[in-house]
């Protein structure tokens, strides 16, 4: 059982670049609030690797549109993954997008308006109940509205650090270098691009966690939903 009562329908939302800590601190706090965590990340994660899949180059924005309408028909997106027809079955697709090479898949669907445009409702509706959604544009572009927000940063080397191990904890053979290039790369194209780009929201919390626990993270943010009577303690 949760140790928190949340008020109604609430919404955190939590966003920063990749390796910042977004995921593990949103999983932790849902853990605490008992609400659903939400990764926005593996929408578009998923629009990468469906276009690919369906024999399309990421460079050929006319064959990403024209995949739009199928790619969304066809995914189930869950607090616990996403989930793709197949047949009458359901695929849980979940663990072959959390690959490196899917994450800079996504970042490269990421900047068409069309592709975000075409995820936006679906990232609104299932928001609605309450629950915890991490990504880049939550807190400026999904949910403008979120009772808080939060902007997660750390040091660039850092981040490839963290990044680096998960990736080895899963059995990935990886070079910390070529991972902090990467990033590099991709954060340029997450924070360069139009339509909207990673940047804190004017009403975010920011949060460095390059020398902090991820506990001490989730603390701070339950200590300011605490003193915002967003969340009350069970007794
Ligand atoms: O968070 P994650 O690393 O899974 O996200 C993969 C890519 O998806 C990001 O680099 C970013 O380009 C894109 N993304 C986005 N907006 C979000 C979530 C992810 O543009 N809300």
């Amino acid at each position: 059982m949760s140790h928190w009562q949340c008020i109604q329908g609430l919404q955190v939302a939590i966003d920063g670049p990749s390796g910042s800590g977004k995921g593990t601190i949103a999983a932790m706090l849902g853990d605490e609030l008992g609400l659903p965590v939400l990764d926005t990340g593996l929408l578009y994660r998923y629009m990468g690797w469906y276009v690919e899949e369906h024999g399309a180059s990421l460079d050929d924005e006319n064959a990403v549109l024209s995949m739009l309408g199928d790619a969304v028909a066809v995914m189930d997106w869950r607090a616990d993954g996403i989930f793709v027809a197949q047949g009458n079955e359901k695929k849980d697709c979940t663990s072959l997008l959390r690959s490196e090479s899917a994450g800079s898949s996504a970042s490269k669907v990421a900047v068409m308006p069309q592709v975000r445009v075409a995820l936006l409702g679906v990232q609104r509706d299932i928001a609605k109940l309450g629950c915890v959604m991490d990504g880049r544009d939550i807190g400026t572009v999904v949910l403008p509205d979120a009772q808080a927000k939060f902007y997660l940063t750390a040091s660039q080397r850092e981040r490839a650090r963290r990044r680096w191990s998960q990736l080895k904890a899963k059995g990935e053979e990886v070079d910390l270098d070529s991972i902090a290039a990467d990033l590099k790369a991709r954060d340029a194209r997450d924070i360069d691009r139009d339509c909207a780009p990673l940047e804190k929201a004017m009403d975010a919390i920011q949060i460095d966690s390059t020398t902090m626990s991820m506990d001490d993270v989730v603390d701070r943010i339950l200590n300011v939903l605490e003193r915002r009577k967003l969340i009350t303690k069970n007794e």
